[in-house]
């Protein structure tokens, strides 16, 4: 994933840049980095690993270096970034959040123009921000490079700009997978994927950028220099995972959704008679949190939180690349509280049931620790299919998702052609799914929030809302 955020102001805007990236740190652990505009000194830029260090330890050191009326800021899950880059349409500095599932045949294609270079990381692959530069500066201006480069790719990608007027170019990706806010206090604007962002540092909402928009943001205006297109996939886990609860996106806040979809589960089960009867509702920490409240308040069973997480010595970023050292350290990081699993019937909701590697420790532990009955509810249907649209490292592959394993575990090639069916927990195969699912993990009873009540949840337009994870819909 990643994330950014940017100001142009008529004051000194580091500051805000430095606090506005930095509350931006949960969507990428690898890369992050600053670059500020000053109308005498130019640009002056800083990009760091963020791996095992948090961006502002790593930044703060660089902040007397800095000084300018306008910059951009971003944190990134893969490529160093922001980038300068010198081209006909004058010096820019360039941040990128997205992926370009064609890369490769976008590189190969400037490879057959005889000069053309990129380059390279170690990996051999191209950093997409230089990539996408390099499409924008294939066309004689800023806003019909960038809308050239958005036609060309496939995935998604939302682009920063800092040009060297000091002015920042922001362009929402296509289908408006991921957003773009635009805030206001009485110095000038910013720009942030996160609105809580921008709400903290003193900005009002001043505008939220429409799929595939391209705006100029000065310390004076903002002004629209390519309009929005009608059509909008905006992802769904925005709300139910990785968004940052006191965020807002098309209206809605993350944390509020969160309850009603977590009460829209037990309404429902309470409806068709599965409500379990237990005494305490919890959440997998910490994204399920929320949805058990909800849960919990709707369904009149008392909320607690049998695990706790040990937070202040493992930073967020801390990600061993060894699976089974990862797995090692979030087992690590839940601390239990046994007068609250000893003897006692628990319901745990997590966001989502992605792989089911950590959901099978977390179960035998509270079987091993006296847990009388262990009910787990998904705040989201099965997912059937991994994201192509965004960086989003949910399962490298289809096959990595235990819904498509457990599928192809019950009827072989034949049920990946059902899987629309399997995704409904009310038809058949649906039943059968969740049954599998359930015995194999051992839990007294399974339920996934349904596609319906998630999109209540979020409360907008069916039609505006990408739901491609759960029904491989485009
Ligand atoms: S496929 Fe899934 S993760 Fe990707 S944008 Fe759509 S809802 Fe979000």
């Amino acid at each position: 994933m990643g994330g950014f955020f940017g100001a142009v102001s008529h004051r000194d805007t580091v500051l805000d840049i430095f606090f506005g990236t930095d509350y931006h740190s949960h969507l990428g652990t690898a890369r992050a980095g600053m670059v500020v505009h000053d109308a005498n000194e130019g640009f002056k830029r800083q990009i760091h690993s963020i791996e095992n260090t948090p961006f502002r330890t790593k930044f703060e050191g660089d902040l007397h270096k800095f000084r300018g009326n306008s910059g951009i800021g971003c944190i990134s899950d893969s490529d160093p970034q922001p980038l300068l880059v010198r081209s006909r349409m004058g010096v820019y500095a360039i941040a990128t959040v997205g992926v370009i599932n064609n890369a490769e045949k976008l590189v190969d294609h400037f490879f057959s123009d005889s000069g053309h270079q990129f380059m390279a990381m170690s990996s051999g692959k191209v950093n997409c921000s230089e990539l996408v530069a390099a499409l924008i500066n294939q066309q004689q201006d800023l806003v019909s490079g960038i809308l050239h480069a958005q036609m060309l790719i496939e995935g998604s990608m939302t682009i920063l700009i800092l040009t060297e007027q000091g002015e920042i170019i922001a362009a929402r990706d296509r289908m408006g997978r991921l957003p773009v806010l635009v805030g206001k206090d009485e110095d000038g604007y910013c720009v942030s994927f996160e609105s809580f962002a921008y709400h903290k540092l003193g900005y009002q909402d001043a505008y939220e950028l429409g799929s595939r928009e391209i705006v100029r943001i000065t310390a004076d205006g903002i002004e629209t220099l390519s309009p929005a297109s009608d059509e909008m996939k905006i992802c769904a886990f925005l709300w139910t995972y990785y968004g940052y609860p006191n965020s807002n996106y098309e209206g809605k806040n993350v944390e509020v959704m969160r309850y009603r979809n977590g009460s829209i589960m037990a309404r429902d089960e309470a409806q068709n008679g599965t409500l379990p009867d237990v005494d305490y509702v919890a959440g997998v920490p910490d994204s399920g949190v929320p949805h058990a409240i909800g849960y919990a308040n709707e369904s009149g069973r008392q909320f607690a939180r049998p695990f706790v997480k040990y937070t202040p010595t493992w930073p967020r970023s801390f990600m061993p690349s060894n699976q089974q050292v990862r797995n090692q350290v979030a087992k690590m990081k839940q601390i239990p509280v046994p007068e609250l699993i000893e003897g006692k019937k628990l319901l745990f909701v997590d966001d989502s049931i992605v792989r089911g590697t950590q959901l099978r420790e977390t179960v035998e532990f509270l079987y091993e620790s006296g847990a009388k009955e262990v009910h787990m509810r998904s705040a989201c249907p099965p997912i059937m299919y991994s994201c192509k649209y965004l960086n989003f490292s949910r399962g490298n592959s289809d096959m990595d998702l235990i819904a498509r394993r457990v599928v192809q575990e019950l009827e072989g090639d034949e049920g990946q052609k059902h899987l629309e069916e399997y995704a409904d927990c009310n038809t058949q195969r649906g039943k059968c799914l969740l049954r599998s699912i359930c015995e194999k993990f051992g839990f007294d009873s399974l339920g996934y929030q349904s596609l319906d009540g998630l999109i209540e949840a979020i409360g907008i337009d069916r039609e505006k809302i990408c739901t491609y994870c759960w029904n491989g819909k485009e």
